[in-house]
Parts: C-alpha cells; structure tokens; sequence
C-alpha cells in the first residue's frame, strides 16, 4: 500500500515470533515450525511430515494469524475439528468448523462470519468443503491459505484411506494463488509421492522432521495370555493414567474392556460396531476426565488430541509399521514419558495373512501390503534396538541404540539357531508341508498325539529329535523362522507352513541362523528373568519437592473447575507441562505468570487471576 507512511517492515521471521509469544506464550520454534511458517506466510506451498506431538497445527495456524483473509483447515474427523476450535478459540483466535454436527442455524451463522471477513480459521470436513456451495462461497471471501491436515489420507495404500481426499486437487486449479500446506505424520516415501502428486503440490517445498520420540519406550512381548501381559504391564506402571489399548475384533475389544473393568481398571470399549452416541460418550470421558483407558480398534484415536496419553498398547499384531507408528506416537505428545507395549505370536501372523489373501485389491496392492507385513515382523522379532529398526523403516539412521526400548534396555540373549531351524524345516518337509505349527512342534517333542498317530508322523525320521527345547520355545523357533521368510504360511490362512526360499541353503548346512531367546513375559509364570521394576512416571513424578506437588494438585484442581466451566477438556485450558512450570516458579503477578511456557495474552487476562489466588493460597 504506497499511500501509508513507510516504516522499516519487521521481517516475516520477527512477526511471526511475536505471535508465537503474544498468543500462544511460547518462546521458541520447534524444529522445522518457524521454516514453515515463513514460507507459507510468504504464500508458498509445503509438504510437511512431522510426527505426531512434532507441533503440526503451528504451521498453518500461525500462518492464518499473518496472512490477510481466512485459512481453511480440511481436518477428517469432527472430534479433533472441535477441539483445535476450542483450544484457538481459548487462545483468543477466530476459529469455527463447518461440519455435518452443525444445525442449520449454526452452519449460517459460520457462512455469515465468514463473509463477512471475521474469521481467522474454518475448519472443514473435506466432503462439506467439496461441496458446490461451499466452494462457491470460499471464492467469494479473501483466502488465507489452504491446509490439509492428515494428507496420508489420500492414499490408496494405506490404512486411512479417503476417496474425497482425492477430490482435493481441485484446490490447485479453482484457488490458484491461494497457498496450500499439506500435513502428515506418515513418512514413508510411497505415501510421500501420493501426497504430492494426487494433491497438486508439485510445489511444494519438503519438510521432513527426524520422526524420533525419544519420551516414547518401546516394548514388545512374546504373546501368551494378551490381557494378562497387559493388566500386569499396566499394574506396574500406569495405574491412574490415561491411555489407548488396540485389539483387532470387535469383540476382543468388548470382551477386554469387560474383563479390564471387573479387575478396577477404568476401560471403556470403542468401536464403529457400537452406537454413535456411546462412542462419543466414551471419547468424551476419555478426554475430559483423568485416567480413562480406551480398548479400541484402530477406529479410535485418529484425530484425538489429548497430549497425556501416557501408554498405548497393542494386543494383536497391528497391520502395518506405519499403522503401528501412528498408533503408539499418540502417547505423550506432552513430551513426557510414554509407553508403546505390544504382544505378539504366531497366530498373529496366521490371521495377518488371512485378512490379506481375502482383501481386495491387484496384485501390486497386495504385494506392498505383503512387504509392509514383513517389516513389521522383522521389528517385532529384532534383537537390536527397536527404535533403529523403527527408524530406519522411515528413511532415518540413528547412529546410537537408545537406550529407552525393551532391547536395549534389558538385552535378548541370542543362540546359534542353525541346527533347531533344521529339525523344523525338515519337519515340514517330511510331513508333507501341509501342517500348522501345533503338530510340526508335537512331531519334534515325540508325542504320539491320535493326529500323529493317524498320519504314520511317529514313523519320520525326526519324530522326537526336539526333545532339547520345550513347546514354547519351538513355537518362537517357529515364529522367527516364518519372520525371516524360512518358512511361510499358505495363503489362504489355514495355518499350514511350508519352506520358504531362504530354507534351502540352511537345510544344507551352507548358513546359519541367530535366533533370539524369548524372555517370560511380565503376568506369566515361569521364565529367566523377570523385568526389572520400573518407577511410574505419573504427571507429577519429577516434582521432588513436597509443597512443589502440593501446589501442582491445587492447581489442577483449579483447571478442573475452569474446564468445566468452559465447556473443554482441562489440557485446552493449560498442559501438565505449564502447571508443573508455575508450581515450581510461583509467580506472584501477571508479568511472573506471563513468562510461563504456554501462558498467552488471552489465557492470562481470562485465568491469570485465578491462578494467582491459588498460588498465592500455599
Ligand atoms: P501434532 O499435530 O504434530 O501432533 P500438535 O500441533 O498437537 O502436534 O502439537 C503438540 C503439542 O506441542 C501441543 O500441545 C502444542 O501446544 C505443543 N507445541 C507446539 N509447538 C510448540 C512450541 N513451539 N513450543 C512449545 N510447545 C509447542
Ligand atoms: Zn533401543
């Protein structure tokens, strides 16, 4: 505008760390947020793969406070639309979604805001943005930028898959000019190139952060009593807290929440087989109140932004390593300590490749789907560090083991497994390699169960041979040789194994094989070692100081009433994180309080007040 007097302009960069600090009281960028922020700012397009808790919404939002006009947010899922809306709206921005959950009404008075130029951000479901009228409107109105939130979902590989998601080219030829951002916490290159390609954004300059959780402590087990495994897991260390377990049916999901609430665990079951209103009524305490433990199918948790999520455990094999890294990064987004826990056996893999030679799709589809299914065996069956088999999956060398998953931290013996491998392989081979893993092992043990009895296996030459280990051992034998691609199981899941390509040399002694020793696992007797007991990390476990603790109590209890009071969950009026910061420091006016981590102008003038009456109160 040359008619306005010239000042010195304070560069994109400076602007927008003084809204980083003025609205949402933070002090600095994380990782790639403040390059994002200029570059959509300064109207170009990004890619930006984050992971999850990385600080994704930033890059859009504080763009939407820089640039002229609206920002449209494209979000899937209303749970999390009406939550970023909350947690904006507490911080003082303009924000209101348009989704199917409005009435009428509602819907026009979001219409009106927005023609009338006084809304920052909208957030959209992608079919209601699709819509004619809906299109037609944004082209009436001054557009802040384009994001799209969740941008895996427009691939046709993966596990999240939307059809509309691939409508959103549009954008790209009916708002040109207008800057589009699209974001992920899926990396890996295949989605990668979907994203970029079926969402126009040719452009778009790349952002790949490191996606380590260093706070998240991965842990798998040998699969023998799922529930058990978990309950003890969670007796040890998470009585109290807050988090997400994942089974594969319908009704292990209702059958476990049933058995976790008859031992005191506050579990609630969630998914698409129960009805609406109870779903949401589940979702809902689970993120309002402390504690709640959700037993789902992967149907829940996408889209829900509660940061103290402290374990996410999986019961049953889950179907991918992207699915996997999905599900265990939503623990501890807060950055504070959190546990991924998932038990594994072979069975897993029996129904795993069942669900893959029923599912539909070419041969292409179902090859990928194959070679992600191995990945994800490898992780589970690895001796060294899970988080660099994890890592390296998504492109990323850790040069270090890091010493905060199950491998490192309590090492797994390994044996030479050469001459085992042998007697199963040949195992298989003698009886014909049409049986399941429960026979070969009770062929290799010499028991003359009526099955062995009925096919003359009493009479093959290795009938007894593997005396030396026990059944659960062999059945590990079998699960690592099946892992590695020694063995596989037909297809049409009945369970039977036959040798794989790698079994030839082996058979003829020309390699060997390491096999990993299973350890017991924790809620199972018997075993070498019993894992070490671990302290909890609760929320308030690195407060030393007693009156520190006492303080972070009285503080909650205050968030609690205002949360109420407000209508949000207790995380959308401040985190764990800035409570425990102000129990420590205790501030004793607003200009003390202001200088909090996550403490902005709007938070401070609406509850600064409060909270000081409660610190000054100890
Ligand atoms: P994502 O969408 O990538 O999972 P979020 O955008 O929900 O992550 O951010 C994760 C958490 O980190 C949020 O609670 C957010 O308030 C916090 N956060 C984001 N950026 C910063 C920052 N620069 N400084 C401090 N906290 C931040
Ligand atoms: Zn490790």
């Amino acid at each position: 505008m040359p008619d306005r007097p010239r000042e010195p302009t304070p560069s994109t960069r400076a602007r927008a760390l003084e809204i980083l600090q003025r609205t949402w009281g933070y002090d600095a960028f994380r990782g790639d947020q403040g390059d994002v922020v200029v570059r959509v700012a300064e109207g170009g397009d990004a890619l930006v793969l984050m992971p999850t808790g990385g600080g994704k919404s930033l890059c859009y939002q504080l763009p939407a406070l820089l640039r002229d006009g609206t920002a449209v947010v494209v979000s899937p899922l209303i749970a999390l639309m009406q939550d970023q809306v909350a947690a904006l709206r507490e911080l003082g921005v303009r924000a209101r979604y348009l989704n199917s959950s409005l009435t009428p009404e509602a819907r026009r008075e979001v219409e009106d805001d927005l023609l009338a130029g006084r809304l920052d951000l909208v957030y959209v479901a992608p079919e209601r943005l699709l819509n004619e009228p809906t299109l037609a409107l944004l082209e009436r109105i001054p557009l802040a930028l384009f994001a799209i939130d969740e941008a895996h979902c427009v691939s046709q590989w993966g596990h999240d898959f939307r059809p509309e998601y691939l409508q959103l080219a549009v954008l790209a030829e009916r708002f040109p000019g207008v800057p589009r951002i699209a974001l992920t916490a899926t990396a890996d290159g295949v989605t990668r190139r979907e994203m970029r390609e079926k969402l126009r954004l040719e452009e778009a300059r790349t952002y790949v952060s490191s996606f380590d959780r260093p706070n998240i402590r991965y842990q798998v087990t040998d699969k023998r009593n799922a529930r058990q495994q978990f309950l003890a897991f969670y007796r040890e260390k998470h009585v109290g807290d807050a988090g997400i377990v994942y089974a594969m049916t319908r009704k292990t999901v209702d059958r476990t929440a049933e058995w976790l609430q008859a031992q005191g665990v506050d579990a609630l079951p969630y998914h698409a087989g129960l009805d609406r209103e109870v779903r949401a009524a589940h979702q809902e305490r689970f993120l309002r109140e402390d504690g709640v433990v959700v037993v789902a199918t992967i149907a829940f948790g996408m889209g829900i932004d509660k940061p103290d999520v402290r374990f996410v455990a999986h019961l049953d094999l889950p179907k991918s390593l992207e699915g996997y890294y999905q599900e265990t990064g939503r623990a501890g987004r807060d950055g504070a300590p959190a546990d991924a826990f998932l038990t594994y056996g072979l069975q897993d893999v029996v129904q795993v490749r069942r669900l893959l030679a029923s599912g539909e799709g070419d041969e292409a589809y179902q090859r990928v789907t194959r070679q992600r299914l191995e990945a994800l065996l490898g992780y589970c069956e690895t001796s060294s560090c899970r988080r660099q088999v994890l890592l390296r999956y998504f492109g990323e060398d850790l040069e270090h083991p890091c010493g905060n998953c199950d491998t490192c931290l309590d090492p797994v013996p390994t044996f030479d497994g050469t001459v085992p491998a042998q007697k199963l392989l040949s195992t298989v081979v003698r009886t014909g390699q049409r049986f399941g893993a429960g026979h070969l092992v009770d062929v290799l043990l010499g028991k003359r169960t009526p099955r062995v009895e009925r096919f003359g296996h009493d009479d093959v030459s290795t009938f007894g041979i593997g005396r030396d280990l026990d059944e659960h051992a062999w059945r590990s034998v079998v699960r690592q040789l099946v892992a590695s691609g020694h063995l596989v199981t037909d297809d049409e899941g009945h369970g039977s194994l036959r040798v794989g390509p790698a079994a030839a040399p082996l058979l003829k002694g020309e390699t060997t094989l390491e096999l990993r020793e299973d350890r017991a696992a924790p809620g199972t007797t018997g075993g070498r070692t019993a894992p070490a007991p671990r302290r909890r990390e609760a929320a308030v476990a690195d407060l030393d100081d007693d009156d520190d603790r006492a303080r972070f109590e009285r503080l909650r209890a205050v968030r609690t009433e205002l949360a109420r009071e407000a209508g949000v969950p207790p995380y959308v009026v401040f985190h764990d994180a800035t409570l425990r910061e102000m129990a420590v420091r205790r501030p004793r006016d607003e200009a003390g309080l202001a200088d909090i981590q996550g403490v902005g102008a709007a938070k401070l003038a609406r509850y600064g007040a409060r909270f000081l009456a409660a610190l000054a109160e100890g």
